[in-house]
């Protein structure tokens, strides 16, 4: 039996891969219909406490210096970092490109707004790839915008959001993508959330740059470029930022 399936089997891989490349995507961008991820409980807080820097990893926020950030209005209080709101994006001096990326965020309170108006930021890879910061407990909002989300393409398969006032953490494993010599896409950006504990994106496969409101595509860019924390207009609060640049 083995002499006669053997055969079959990368016949039927490749036309499996070639469905799945040529089919078209079930939901469109933002699409208000597209079903939200099943809510589950984030661990406790007390279960999940803040994750201290491995050696190795570069510290980009440890409570006090902003020295790994170019200059900007946002606001160190406390041990936290704080967005000024349309002051504009927080951006790191350095680049980096494949990375294990920690850090815990907030949506202070009194929180204010609805749908993408309410607790939005982001974290954004390489300046380019963003996994959506939003607080959309008991707030409306399409799919592909909820905290978690790798913005205007997936969802996080589940909603484990914690609401204003309480702390999140995000563990992000990230996989830069690479472009041949004329600018194709010889692979994409790979990514791997944990949201307060739960895997929100094993390995997905990011569509290309993050966009609003229309299908992402890539556009070649190099192997490393600053990381990005997003204003959008929104007062977010952070701590404990750190990463570790992975080799590929
Ligand atoms: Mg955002």
């Amino acid at each position: 039996m083995i002499p006669r399936l053997f055969p079959t089997l990368p016949i039927a891989v490749l036309s499996a891969t070639l469905c799945f490349a040529d089919a078209e995507p079930l939901w469109d961008v933002h699409d208000p219909e597209r079903p939200r991820p099943p809510r589950v409980e984030p661990l406790p807080a007390g279960e999940l406490p803040s994750l201290p820097p491995p050696p190795g990893a570069i510290v980009l926020f440890d409570g006090d210096s902003l020295h790994h950030w170019r200059p900007s209005e946002w606001k160190v209080k406390d041990g936290i970092l704080e967005i000024t709101p349309r002051s504009g994006n927080l951006v790191t001096l350095e680049s980096f490109g494949s990375c294990h990326l920690h850090l815990e965020w907030i949506v202070a309170e009194p929180v204010q707004g609805h749908g993408q108006g309410r607790g939005n930021s982001g974290v954004f890879l390489m300046g380019r790839y963003e996994v959506q910061i939003l607080d959309n407990v008991d707030n409306e909002t399409y799919a592909d915008g909820m905290a978690g989300a790798l913005y205007g393409q997936h969802p996080p398969r589940v909603d484990p959001a914690r609401p204003p006032g309480e702390w999140n953490r995000y563990e992000i494993i990230f996989r830069a993508p690479r472009f041949g010599p004329e600018g194709d896409l010889l692979r994409p950006a790979k990514i791997t959330v944990l949201f307060n504990g739960h895997v929100v994106h094993n390995n997905v496969a990011f569509e290309g740059l993050t966009t609003h409101g229309r299908r992402a595509t890539y556009r070649p860019h190099p192997d490393a470029a600053p990381l990005m924390l997003q204003d959008h207009r929104d007062r977010v609060q952070f701590r404990n930022i750190w990463i570790v640049p992975l080799e590929d």
